[in-house]
């Protein structure tokens, strides 16, 4: 009786508690208004979230976009098509030869997967605390109960030539400098890759939007590059560098002011921009709900070679994102990995940015649609999408920033 009794004091006390937490006075804050003699948050404000899933919707009517199928090339003349109808005409390609590689032996892999789950080491460096699951690629078609969804992506990968599409908006003072935005537009998991990576796909083509409006100028140069191939291992990325790394900053033809490949100042790469709903609870499952407290996470490689320049790189987004983000504030890290701008961290300040940590968070099962049947659009709540309109409204932000964007004539403001 005693025991009872004490039990169900405790359990008034709690709920006394938790009544106490629920009443504390919520103090709205303040969202600042759009600066109008700052052409950049002008620009920032031609971003809106139904244009973005709009985009984010397009990609996915190409299934999982996986390389080397006629999905993939579908979706490049899609992409090509869009970018050109935003006013980014210029639009080219890269052809490459894809070659898978052997496969690997079925006990390494195995091995390597035991290791990796025994270790808090997370990929990128850093450290995997807390709960974890499993992560993996889905392979098994039958997984996916959209029979729609399934005959999209039951063509399988040939090796062969690829391409992949870019556009650049060329700065009126500087047009030998240039940043490159990126995302990778081919996915895989028997899904439509909404997340991975349509999510940052359709940020790069939304920035290319606004920044090819007739009335913007700006001083360098913006490539938006849709990369392929990102999920075999960087391979389209690797193979614009391999291109292309040796013609910048050339004039050609000699005189005509133009440059094919402007100066690489910098590459911002977007690659699963929606999902932060937090770590897996102990039993395994998450949050159905974004959490209230989801960032945009920039990253930077510490063991790169321009890890320096990264870094300031990365600040420079934090502060666009203070600036210029509607809903969602942004965290800087160390342990930028596992994306197209690894092919560039040695060569150029390079960035990526995501919803979640790669290594420790997305490593560690944060995102239990990563690869998995269930990346598709219907998956993803508004707030989810919110936050990947609020990555772009960061990289717009600082993009427009840096290359000195001007709106009909009016000056940035320093
Ligand atoms: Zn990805």
């Amino acid at each position: 009786m005693k025991t009872r009794l004490s039990t169900a004091a405790a359990l008034l006390a709690l709920l006394a508690s938790t009544a106490r937490a629920q009443t504390m006075p919520v103090i709205p804050i303040p969202q600042p208004p759009v600066d109008s003699t700052d052409p950049v948050a002008t620009l920032v404000s031609r971003l809106d979230l139904e244009h973005y899933k709009a985009t984010v919707k397009g990609l996915t009517q190409f299934g999982d976009r996986r390389q080397g199928t006629k999905r993939n090339r579908d979706a490049v003349d899609w992409i090509e098509a869009q970018l050109k109808s935003y006013g980014c005409t210029n639009t080219e390609r890269i052809t490459y030869t894809y070659t898978p590689p052997p496969p690997r032996n079925a006990d390494s892999t195995a091995r390597a997967a035991a290791a990796r789950g025994r270790t808090p080491q997370a990929q990128g460096g850093g450290r995997i605390r807390g709960v974890r699951t499993r992560t993996g690629v889905n392979t098994d078609s039958l997984k996916q109960p959209d029979p729609r969804i399934r005959a999209l992506d039951a063509e399988p990968t040939t090796p062969g030539e690829r391409q992949e599409v870019y556009c650049t908006k060329v700065g009126e003072t500087h047009p030998e400098e240039m940043y490159i935005v990126g995302g990778h537009m081919d996915g895989h998991g028997w899904n439509e890759a909404a997340n991975d990576d349509g999510s940052g796909t359709a940020l790069v083509m939304e920035l290319a939007r606004v920044f090819s409006s007739p009335d913007v100028k700006t001083d360098r140069s913006i490539r938006f590059v849709l990369w392929n191939n990102e999920e075999t291992g960087l391979n389209g990325a690797r193979a614009y560098v391999e291109q292309r790394q040796g013609l910048q900053g050339k004039e050609s033809p000699a005189g005509s002011g133009k440059y094919p490949e402007p100066k690489w100042l910098g590459m911002i790469q977007h690659d699963m921009m929606m999902f932060d709903h937090g770590m897996p609870r102990p039993d395994g499952s998450i949050s159905p709900e974004q959490r209230p407290e989801a960032d945009v996470n920039i990253e930077f490689q510490s063991n790169s070679k321009m890890a320096d320049a990264s870094q300031k790189l990365a600040w420079a987004f934090h502060s666009a994102n203070e600036k210029y983000a509607t809903d969602y504030p942004a965290q800087v890290g160390p342990h930028m990995t596992n994306t197209d701008s690894a092919p560039f961290q040695d060569l150029v300040p390079a960035i990526s940015l995501r919803e979640n940590e790669r290594g420790r968070e997305v490593g560690a099962g944060w995102d239990p649609h990563w690869h998995q049947p269930t990346d598709v659009f219907a998956t993803f709540s508004d707030k989810d999408f919110r936050l990947g309109l609020n990555a772009a409204q960061t990289t717009l932000g600082a993009v427009g920033t840096l290359v000195g964007a001007k709106l009909g004539g009016i000056p940035v403001r320093k």
